[in-house]
């Protein structure tokens, strides 16, 4: 799967080091080859969106399949506003976080 990070995603975290950082590369590596397998769709408000917990379920990734966005119909859901020119196979973060922040 290709990875689309929304500008967003990409800011630092406010606090973590290296091995943060070490942590977020392996959770995108895991993404890109099965963003469906240890995940699991949000619930509420956030509905639409899936969440993949990692680094002792501290850290969170915050991210949808476009193409189970296009299935489901969780296009506007997730306001994922380029949603029908994203490939089948890429997967789009939204947000990458620690864990109080909620859910
Ligand atoms: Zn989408």
């Amino acid at each position: 799967m290709k990875l689309i990070r929304l500008k967003k995603s990409r800011k630092k975290l406010k606090r973590g080091g290296t091995h943060i950082k070490k942590s977020i590369r392996m959770a995108y590596e895991h993404l890109s080859h099965d963003p469906t397998f240890n995940t699991m769709f949000l619930e509420g408000t956030l509905r639409g969106k899936r969440k993949y917990k990692f680094m002792g379920a501290k850290l969170r990734i915050e991210f949808a399949i476009c193409e189970e966005c296009r299935r489901f119909g969780h296009t506007t859901l997730n306001n994922c506003i380029d949603c029908k020119d994203i490939p089948d196979n890429a997967v789009k973060i939204f947000d990458v976080f620690f864990k109080e922040r909620g859910y």
